[in-house]
């Protein structure tokens, strides 16, 4: 491709965003696509010889954008529904023109420092103090994986070099969190060599909360079981219903007990960003780490998930080794040194994130961004009204973002049967559909779950799926 051709594929492939982006709501979020369709209409071997820019573009749009599960639509109300906003857009772009590999500040010194100034400006925004330092990974699952690495290093920096195994002398090492954690932290357990069974899932109360009493109390019955507590997650928004756990009754406990403190926030850490929202993060200021997800709720496109660490030299001891080819004359200059990204986590070759978050702060500035999520969360308490007044549905869990679960109520029927009625209900209100919403368990209940974080959605939107779900619910009941 010379430059010419290249200019005039880059016009193309942007009218083709354009196009998407335009025309997404007309399309079912989720596509007609059976599993092995794509593959069976893609050739087996690679190409021998080029093809043209037409036919490759031309498969993009009649093979695999009608299989794409649209999440930039604005009825995807599934999960926690991410969009990528069009300054995000344009700063994955620049950042794919530049093929920067941010691993040494040298090897990209606009990409480090980006990214330490605008992690920077987030940490500000959420009004969160200065000695916690940004980062950015791919996930929130691998922000959460290096958190708790630091946790057990800093309990046990020898493993370093033994490593877990084969150390009678070392007592096991205990995670606590809340019953309701994401599944990333048991993850982490698995990875780390740490142990799924030395995670410690504690109670919640009725609103989800992970109770501090059962917290301490199982710390304490681990410490006199030879066990060695090493850190808890909090979780503020977990997963299934968006539960804040105390934390500020938390970061006492581990201030007591020596732990570290992790605060996951992956999707809702953005919502502080809205200082009437603060008081659901009270306590996360006093955090050793904080991981909050840019591409879930700050419509930056995937993936950009943001590690905040209180004090990154904490991150450098378990993380920093340096081979002789990776040394640098500013990593030995006296006085202070530029950060070294590859010191921060397990890779070493890092993209340029930082640019598309940078845009979006930019481009949409703190206000339009506030505007944004509070519009999200007006949207969640007027559906959570709306289904506490309709006597044929139930709503199953506080709503204090902006993510409402609920659930269609079936006169005299059982728990199992309300289960196979709702789960009716969630399929035929999805199957092609403008609208796609998931669901979860609370209190091993059957719970449908409808997200509202989608930059596109509006109210419209959210009118029109609650009228969808009380058709088709009177539709089924009458069947
Ligand atoms: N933490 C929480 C509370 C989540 O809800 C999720 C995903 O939804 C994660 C962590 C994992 O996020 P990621 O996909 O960025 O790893």
């Amino acid at each position: 491709m010379d430059r010419s051709d290249f200019r005039a594929a880059l016009h193309q492939v942007a009218d083709l965003v354009a196009d998407y982006l335009e025309t997404v709501e007309a399309r079912p979020v989720l596509p007609a696509a059976r599993p092995g369709d794509l593959l069976a209409d893609l050739p087996a071997e690679a190409p021998e010889v080029a093809e043209s820019l037409e036919a490759v573009l031309a498969d993009y749009r009649q093979l695999v954008e009608p299989r794409l599960t649209h999440w930039n639509h604005p009825g995807f109300l599934a999960y926690f529904s991410s969009s990528g906003s069009e300054p995000g857009i344009l700063g994955e772009l620049l950042a794919a023109g530049t093929s920067v590999n941010a691993m040494l500040w040298q090897t990209s010194p606009a990409a480090t420092e980006l990214e330490v100034r605008v992690c920077d400006w987030l940490r500000r925004l959420l009004g969160l103090p200065d000695d916690l330092v940004g980062h950015i990974n791919d996930t929130a699952s691998i922000s959460t994986f290096l958190a708790i690495a630091a946790a057990r290093h800093e309990k046990v920096p020898e493993l370093r070099h033994q490593g877990l195994m084969g150390r009678p002398e070392q007592p096991a090492l205990t995670v606590y969190c809340s019953e309701h954690r994401h599944s990333s932290i048991d993850k982490a357990m698995v990875a780390l060599g740490l142990g799924l069974d030395r995670l410690r899932p504690i109670a919640a109360d009725q609103d989800f909360r992970l109770d501090p009493a059962a917290l301490a109390a199982q710390i304490a019955a681990d410490r006199a079981a030879g066990l060695l507590p090493a850190a808890v997650v909090a979780t503020v928004g977990t997963t299934s219903s968006t539960s804040a756990d105390p934390v500020a009754a938390v970061a006492e406990i581990c201030r007591r007990e020596g732990l570290w403190l992790h605060v996951d926030a992956a999707w809702a850490g953005s919502a502080a960003i809205c200082p009437e929202l603060r008081p659901l993060f009270a306590g996360w200021e006093l955090a050793d780490s904080i991981v909050v997800n840019p591409h879930k709720w700050l419509f930056v496109p995937m993936d950009c998930s943001v590690l905040y660490v209180r004090g990154i030299e904490r991150l450098r001891a378990a993380f920093s080794l340096v081979p002789e080819y990776l040394r640098t004359a500013d990593q030995e200059a006296a006085g202070e040194k530029p950060l070294q990204l590859m010191d921060l986590g397990v890779q070493l070759g890092r993209r340029f994130r930082a640019l598309k978050l940078w845009m979006v702060i930019r481009l949409y500035g703190a206000e339009g961004l506030r505007a944004r999520l509070r519009e999200h969360c007006r949207l969640g308490r007027e559906l959570a009204g709306w289904i506490d007044a309709d006597p044929h549905f139930e709503r199953m869990a506080p709503v204090p973002f902006s993510t409402v679960c609920f659930r269609a109520g079936l006169p005299g029927a059982s728990e199992q049967q309300l289960e196979a009625f709702n789960e009716r209900l969630l399929a035929v209100t999805n199957r092609d559909s403008p609208f796609f919403l998931s669901h979860t368990k609370l209190r091993g209940r059957y719970v449908l779950r409808l997200a509202i974080s989608n930059l596109r959605t509006e109210e419209r939107h959210v009118a029109a799926v609650w009228r969808r779900l009380q058709e088709q619910a009177a539709l089924l009941r009458a069947a």
